[in-house]
């Protein structure tokens, strides 16, 4: 792996590292503007040797919106299927991530997908526990299984700077429980839900959830962390999903089941073949990581990885 991808993957990282001028730090969460926005970097694990990695790999950052496939695996495994899609809907929505429009323009008004805000928080309101911190430590706990890494948390700052600014999302959630979707008390909700966005990582755990996901649930190991029917539901939502209203094009132009977040990461899942993490946070106007984008382009091509 080290040496098919070596010096090649370094260009295409530097080549990449340009488009970075032509985005933009998500600021709406205060404490992502802290981000050095010329960051970029990626990680590769094919379960066969040791992750491979290039650029910025070393720096660290908050899931966001990549939270909302891990606590959609989570919540089917507690759950099944009937239950969580009787609270969010399967359709792409072309909508922006926080929109709140289509929540009530469908009838029932349940979130049209989990991969939008409104959905996610729906998603959310179903992990079991009995408090925003029982959830978030079952998420944890989930995630470094996913990962293989023992030692994640979430960063207090981070949840706690979306926590005092998250009127949007709170407003999602009190529309849905006024309409019955959820139950639960909206500011444990959001306690919750700002915490398991703030869940940190490093390039590398993407790569390596991103490889459960592309072998069918299994880890390199050949354990099985996540049942294989959980594993094609979530990559069938990054694919129509994923990348928020650029998933159509994303489709097109890389071909690769991935799930983006404002704090500039990127999941992917090459099915039967491998995971990249990316780390890019200068974000082009729909919230995806600019040169992030730019770089799971050249990857794609270069290594024939779209599955269309
Ligand atoms: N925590 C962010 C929010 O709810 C996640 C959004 C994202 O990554 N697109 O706004």
């Amino acid at each position: 792996m080290v040496c098919e991808y070596g010096s090649e993957l370094k260009r295409m990282v530097e080549v990449a590292r340009v488009h970075t001028e032509n985005g933009k730090l998500a600021d709406y969460i205060p404490a992502l503007t802290k981000a050095n926005p010329n960051d970029i970097a990626v990680s590769i694990f094919d379960g066969q040797s040791t992750c491979f990695s290039e650029g910025n790999y070393n720096q660290r950052f908050t899931l966001q919106s990549i939270s909302k496939i891990l606590t959609l695996a989570l919540a089917l495994i507690d759950h099944g299927e009937e239950v969580v899609f009787d609270k969010v809907g399967m359709e792409p929505t072309g909508d922006p991530f926080n929109s709140i429009v289509k929540l009530e323009a469908h009838k029932p008004s349940k979130p049209l997908n989990p991969m939008i805000n409104a959905g996610a928080l729906a998603v959310s309101s179903l992990i079991l526990g009995e408090s925003a911190n029982e959830k978030v430590d079952r998420l944890i706990a989930f995630v470094c299984q996913l990962s293989g890494n023992d030692f994640l948390t979430y960063n207090a700052e981070v949840a706690q700077s979306e926590f005092e600014t998250a009127d949007l999302n709170r407003s999602l959630a009190y529309f849905m429980k006024q309409h019955g979707v959820i139950t639960e008390d909206v500011e444990e909700l959001l306690s919750f839900y700002t915490k398991q966005c703030a869940i940190e990582v490093s390039c590398e755990d993407l790569a390596r959830i991103g490889y459960v996901l592309a072998n069918k649930g299994k880890n390199e190991d050949g354990i099985e962390v996540i049942p294989a029917d959980v594993a094609r539901i979530v990559k069938t939502f990054m694919v129509t999903c994923g990348m928020y209203n650029a998933s159509g094009e994303f489709a097109i132009k890389v071909g690769i089941p991935a799930k983006s977040g404002v704090a500039g990461g990127i999941l992917c899942a090459v099915p039967n073949k491998m995971g990249i993490g990316i780390y890019g946070p200068a974000l082009d106007e729909k919230g995806n990581s600019i040169a992030g984008m730019k770089l799971l382009e050249l990857i794609s091509e270069r290594y024939e990885l779209s599955i269309f």
